[in-house]
This record gives C-alpha cells, structure tokens and sequence, in this order.
C-alpha cells in the first residue's frame, strides 16, 4: 500500500467483532475471562484495549516498525523509552529538543542515574566524539523545535550502529508523512500525537514505535508496568486525526510556503527559519530525507520591534502552546515552550527572546497573510 492508503486502511482499519468500518471506542477496563488462567486476547485495560491497539498498529504501519505504543501523552512516551535504560546508562541528546524533554532529561532522568552529553546533532563528528563507553543510544529531534535544524538521520544511525548503540528520534514536526527515520537507520520513533498526528487540537496523546522486537517486547512490558497509557477515547481521536494526514500535510506545506515567502519579503522581518528555505544550513538534509518541509515557521522581527504588540495584535492566528493543529497557533518559545530551559542555554543554542514560532494552520492563507500583515502595520 502507499502511504495515503496506509493511513486509511493501515492497523486494524475495520473492527475485528462487527465489522464496523470506523474502530468502535472500547470503554472497558475489563474483560471477561472466559477460563480461569486460560490464554484470553483481552485481559485489563492497562495492558491491551482494541481501541488502542487499533491506534497502535496504524502508528507502526506508518512508521515501518513492527510495534507501536501508545501513551498518555509525547512526554509519557519518552519517559517509557528512557526508561528502557538503567542508571550510568549514557545518551547523546541534541541540543535544540522540546523544553519539556529537557525538562525531563535534567530534572527526572538525570535524578534516576542516567548521564547526558548533549552535541548539536548537525555535527556529526561533534556526535561521534561524544560516544563514551557506558553510551547506549543518541537521541535526536529533526527538525528540531524551535529552530528547525535538519539533522542526517542516516548518517546518525550509521554512526549508531558502529558504536553498537541506538537511535531514538522524535519525529513529531515531520511525522510519518514527510519522514520515516525507521526507514533511515532509526530504532525507536516518538511522537506527540497531541501536534499533527491528532491534528485538531482536542486530544494529549504520545506515540513510540519501533522496528526491533526485542525492543517491542521491552517497551510492551515498560507500557504495563509505567501505567502511561493513552485511553479508548483518545486513542479513536488520534487514529480518527491519522485517516486525514495526507490531505492536511498537503495543505499546512502548501500554506507555510506562501507564509514564508510573505515573511521573507518583509522589511519588518529580519530572518525567517524554515527547512524549505533554498540556500539554509538544513536545506539538502531536509531535501534528502523528507517528503515535504512541514509547517513550522520560526521568525526573528527587525531589532526593536515590540513582539509583544505584534502577537497581541493577531485576530486570526492564535496566541498559544502547542502546534500541528488546524488552526495557525503562534508562540514565543522563550517565554512559553522553551520557558523551561534556562536562559543562558537557551541563548547558547540560538533561542532569542524574541524568537517567534509558528505552526502554519488550514487557513486560506490570504487571511493568515493579512492577519501578520495588520500585527506588523501596528508596530
Ligand atoms: N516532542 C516535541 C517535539 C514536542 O513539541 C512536544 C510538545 O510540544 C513533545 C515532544 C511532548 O509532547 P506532549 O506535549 O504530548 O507531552
């Protein structure tokens, strides 16, 4: 199957009991036994739900693993697969992740033993050199979030596997649509479905998945035992956002080309990130390892100007966290996303106060360009 007809017919697309052509939403938290210590399919919900396990293997189909898992939320799923390790276990972490994740990194994992180098993940020497004995996995974002740095997951994974070691990336901006790190060397994926996976802004929920089925039975066990795990009704919203991908990717890349193309033409702008940009650091990776470029715009206004003003002066696209929705959302990492890191790092990896991040939404794109054109006329 291709992908666009994986995301409708991928998992179990129809259910298994009726027949019914949409999964039905099993709300149970138990199931009937029908022996006593006989083999049963279902047993309690933390363990195993149709709903979920429907979810689940629409993931792992569209990821090219042989599992996929679903959580709570993104920050769940990292957490279960850190948690595959064990204390002076190392990792080479990017320097440019989600806040939260280096929030979890430094304020919970470190706590549990386990050690950090963290390297800007384009520089695969600076990667390479990083590797210490006690080193069991890299852990990368790409592209990365706020900055949108490209980094060359087969060459990462290449790197990987010399060194007996695993890759874990979070491919939550590109999701399976633009990119498939599996397919690149990969060993783990995770997602936080809550952003375009969902892609409605109604739903928290997080995706690991994996092509190694020793680490599908770890991360089954590590599943039950964490008690993370994404209920029935999340778990239909999430495959019920996934059956849309396509249509929706085609749309957010379509309208972020014509946003980015207005930023760039701006006086008020002083510098726009966007992987597509022709001529950026990131623009041959992104080229070589994904299908579209995504939706995600970072900007950086003239010296001066009142950001401030300018995002309160939006109508149309939304002040807010989060991203990968249907409605444009617009945010100042510094203070919202990021607002976890501490200030000197967040400088020293290249986050400005005054970074704005963008997740270009469905729109018709003439509005959200006139909505940016009226916020910048009034600074
Ligand atoms: N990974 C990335 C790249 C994210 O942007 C986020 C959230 O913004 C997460 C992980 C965490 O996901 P969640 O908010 O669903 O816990």
């Amino acid at each position: 199957m291709k992908f666009e007809t994986k995301l409708i017919h991928g998992g179990n697309s129809e259910d298994q009991a009726t027949g019914a052509v949409s999964i039905p939403i099993y709300r149970a938290s138990t199931f009937h036994q029908k022996t006593l210590g006989g083999n049963t399919k279902w047993e309690y919900g933390r363990t195993g739900n149709p709903t979920r396990l429907a979810l689940e293997k629409l993931i792992s189909d569209l990821e090219g693993g042989v599992a996929g898992f679903a959580f709570a939320s993104g920050s769940a799923a990292i957490h279960a697969v850190f948690s595959l390790y064990s204390a002076h276990d190392h990792f080479i972490i990017g320097s440019d992740v989600y806040g939260g994740t280096f929030r979890l990194v430094n304020k919970v994992l470190k706590r549990f033993g386990l050690e950090f180098t963290v390297v800007d993940m384009r520089d695969l020497a600076a990667v390479e050199a990083a590797i210490l004995p006690q080193t069991v996995a890299i852990y990368l974002e790409t592209p990365t979030n706020p900055l949108l740095e490209l980094a060359d997951i087969e060459k990462i994974a290449q790197i990987a596997k010399k060194h007996q070691l695993k890759t874990i990336v979070d491919n939550t901006f590109a999701t399976p649509y633009n990119q498939q790190p599996l397919k690149l060397g990969a060993d783990i994926v995770v997602h936080s479905a809550t952003k375009y996976l969902g892609g409605h802004s109604d739903v928290v929920a997080g995706l690991a998945v994996t092509n190694d089925s020793k680490l599908a039975a770890e991360l089954a066990f590590l599943q039950n035992s964490l008690g993370s795990v994404l209920g029935p009704d999340d778990s239909w919203l999430v495959q019920r956002g996934i059956k849309t991908l396509g249509a929706r990717m085609r749309v957010h890349h379509e309208n972020a080309s014509k946003i980015v193309d207005f930023l760039q033409a701006h006086p008020k702008v002083a510098r726009v990130i966007y992987p597509g940009l022709e001529g950026s650091a990131g623009y041959n990776v992104a080229k070589k390892q994904m299908r579209g470029f995504g939706a995600m715009v970072s900007f950086e206004l003239q010296a001066g100007l009142d950001v401030k003003k300018f995002i309160e002066s939006l109508q149309l696209i939304t002040l807010a966290e989060s991203l990968g929705g249907i409605e444009s959302l617009i945010e100042v990492p510094a203070v919202m996303t990021h607002g976890s890191i501490p200030r000197e790092i967040r400088l020293q990896n290249g986050i400005s106060d005054e970074l704005i991040r963008l997740s270009v939404g469905l729109e018709d794109y003439e509005d959200l360009i006139f909505d940016l054109q009226q916020a910048l006329d009034k600074i």
